[in-house]
């Protein structure tokens, strides 16, 4: 049965790209019925930080990403890593080598001096030699032939032995290297299907040859190209939010998210919208393309826009009140948002960006844009305004179609046009010249607030 992983490095906050390779590995675990569990490589101590692990998790919940089993740390399975590679040295796949890093390094120059590949010249190979200060394990790779990556996503890549190095698994300090950690890992954990991103490409063909070092079969391996930015270089700070949990804090919706990196490099005829279930059914990591793929934030949002637009009042209601807590306004009646949150939905890409607009609603006194105050509350309208007032306080019906005929009798006994008291009504109520409908509004904020809006004038 089908076993996935997810293996962080708990140095950095869960970026888009470990989310997508994420979500890969969850689809294919979930669409097998299998497992997919997590495994945090933390063994880079100076460089690892707890809270970081706490992030990557919270993140991957907000994903709807769950995962099997408790989350395995590599810092505490030095043990493990320890007596496979004893039991390599034994079997006489990998040796004991006493050269120093200075040699080592005399071999490369050497070796660069030649016109060949730089690396380790194998000299304590048939040395026979034990355990001692200052020495190091190295697998005993093959010198000829080809290593195979036959990669889910691109197809067989291959590597040439000679290319490789007789590279180190256990340091003079007795660490395990990062390679030999993740075979061990992956193999202890019954992964079946190894997909990480593709920088991660060239140590396979290492960690391919540590499999057959340890006889261990070999899992499926599938590299996710990477993220870009618009200008084509590999995504990063300067082209944005990269942390996943930044655009849960801009008020993309975790469908969304999940929609659009799924989507990002993957196609299904021209489908665009998939729930979690459709990507469970449609999603395949063969049709997956093998270049590196464009972040489009524009379509981030727009499918974002999608999802706002579907998503249940009560549940906008609480991230409504959540963005706006965030923005001094704790304690919002989420029974209020939920009258007005219908108006806003058409006109919000991002949950930030509704409670941007719905202070409006909410604040006491809405912040009053000056030029529109100076332009449309002349000494000239407030009589009219006034006069709008009073129909609208005698209104026993606060709904929008009877407000609005009452209005309307009123402008056509007057001889007035609509226009020259709807913008400085909006204004009026809102201290904008942007906002929904202004009858659709003005019952959403119903006679109280309108009333006390329109006194203050
Ligand atoms: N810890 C690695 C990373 O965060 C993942 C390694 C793997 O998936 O094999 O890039």
């Amino acid at each position: 049965n089908v076993v996935t992983r997810f293996a962080p490095s708990p140095t950095g906050q869960l970026h888009i790209g470990g989310a997508r390779t994420a979500i890969f590995n969850w689809l294919l675990a979930r669409q097998a019925g299998g497992r997919f569990v997590l495994r945090i490589e933390d063994t880079d101590t100076q460089r690892s930080v707890a809270a970081y692990t706490d992030g990557i998790l919270a993140s991957m919940t907000w994903l709807g990403l769950d995962w099997d089993g408790e989350p395995i740390y590599q810092s505490q399975r030095f043990d493990v890593y320890n007596a496979a590679i004893d039991r390599m040295v034994e079997a006489g796949t990998a040796y004991w080598c006493s050269c120093s890093p200075e040699e080592v390094d005399a071999m490369r120059e050497t070796a660069r001096a030649q016109g060949r590949k730089p690396k380790y010249d194998g000299r304590c190979r048939e040395r026979g030699l034990g355990p001692g200060p200052g020495r190091v394990v190295r697998l005993k790779a093959p010198l000829t032939g080809v290593t195979l990556v036959d990669d889910l996503i691109r197809g067989p890549v291959s590597f040439d032995n000679a290319e490789l190095d007789d590279m180190i698994l256990r340091r003079s300090d007795n660490t395990p290297t990062y390679n030999l950690a993740v075979v061990v890992d992956d193999a202890e954990m019954g992964i079946t299907h190894v997909v990480r991103g593709d920088d991660h490409l060239n140590n396979t063909p290492k960690q391919i040859l540590i499999y057959k070092a340890l006889g261990l079969a070999l899992p499926a391996f599938g590299h996710v190209p990477m993220i870009l930015g618009p200008d084509k270089k590999k995504l990063s700070k300067r082209h944005g939010a990269t942390a996943v949990f930044e655009y849960s804090d801009e008020g993309i919706l975790p469908e969304a998210m999940l929609n659009y990196l799924v989507r990002l490099g993957w196609a299904f005829g021209d489908q665009e919208i998939f729930t979690k279930q459709q990507l469970l059914d449609a999603f395949s990591i063969k049709a997956l393309g093998a270049s590196a793929s464009v972040f489009d934030r524009e379509k981030l949002l727009w499918l974002n826009q999608h999802y706002i637009k579907e998503a249940p009042l009560d549940r906008l209601a609480q991230l409504l009140a959540e963005a706006l807590a965030r923005r001094d306004r704790p304690g919002a009646d989420q029974e209020y948002l939920k009258r007005f949150i219908p108006l806003l939905q058409p006109r919000s890409r991002t949950i930030v960006e509704m409670a941007e607009q719905a202070e409006m609603f909410v604040d006491d006194a809405p912040a009053m844009d000056p030029q529109a105050q100076a332009k449309f509350l002349t000494e000239e309208v407030k009589p009219h305004l006034a006069a709008l007032a009073a129909i609208f306080q005698a209104a026993d019906d606060f709904r929008q179609e009877p407000l609005e005929a009452a209005a309307k009798a009123w402008l056509d006994e007057n001889g007035l046009k609509f226009k020259a008291v709807a913008q400085p009504l909006r204004v009026a109520l809102t201290g904008r010249t942007a906002s929904p409908g202004l009858f659709e509004m003005i019952e959403a904020m119903g006679k109280e607030r309108v009333l006390e809006r329109l006194g203050r004038l």
